[in-house]
């Protein structure tokens, strides 16, 4: 989500955006990207040792690593986190972060409520943004319906979707994604990132 054309954020932020497994994370991202009206973003890629689903990219999806590259990177201090979700390893490399930050871009990162609660620590600035489905049903179809999981991994995100809900109050918004409307959801993101971003306060410096 950057190009050399592109003009840079007044106040870079580091940005957090979560939700259950299911709510379209990827979608909202992506029509984030599509919508182009707020050009300083900048996605970072975060590691995991999940595998890699056939749609999904090495190094742009996820830089794809194995357990024990994994903790040599946590070991080394190269992540800004590093939590268990759904039964893999996932982490925010430093680096992304930084780079993203020091180029005048926000960092926006797709992490979990573990995640987000960790980078809240070290970086008290970033801005948290949940986002949540229209109900509990909408979810568990979507997560049926995209096919990239075992009934087995169905029932782990299943299960920690409640529990990650339960935490939405820790967040300094919650947009709901209503059914067919992602680019609505985008675009109230969009307006939270530009307002945030205009009251200057929220600029990332500690990292
Ligand atoms: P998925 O396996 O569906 O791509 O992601 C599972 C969960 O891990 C999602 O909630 C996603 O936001 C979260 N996630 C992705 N990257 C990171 C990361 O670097 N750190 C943390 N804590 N969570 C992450």
């Amino acid at each position: 989500m950057s190009g050399a054309s592109e003009a840079n954020a007044a106040n870079p932020m580091l940005v957090i955006i979560s939700g259950p497994s299911g709510v379209g994370k990827d979608t909202i991202i992506e029509a984030l990207h599509k919508r182009g009206r707020q050009p300083a973003y900048h996605y970072v890629v975060t590691c995991t040792t999940r595998g890699p689903r056939s749609s999904e990219i090495p190094g742009v999806s996820y830089n794809f690593v194995s357990v024990p590259e994994f903790m040599a990177l946590r070991d080394a201090g190269e992540l800004l986190e590093a939590n268990e979700v759904h039964d893999n390893w996932y982490g925010t490399p430093k680096e992304g972060v930084r780079s993203a930050i020091a180029g005048g871009r926000h960092a926006i990162l797709k992490i979990d409520v573990q995640g987000a609660r960790v980078v809240k620590e070290c970086v008290p600035e970033a801005l948290l943004i949940f986002v949540v489905p229209p109900s509990l049903d909408t979810l568990v179809e979507h997560l049926k319906a995209r096919r990239t999981e075992t009934a087995e991994q169905l029932e782990v995100r299943q299960r920690n979707a409640a529990m990650e809900l339960a935490r939405k109050d820790d967040y300094d918004f919650v947009v709901v994604n209503e059914e067919g409307r992602v680019d609505l959801t985008a675009e109230r993101i969009e307006q939270i990132i530009a307002q945030e971003e205009r009251r200057g306060s929220r600029r990332a410096v500690t990292i």
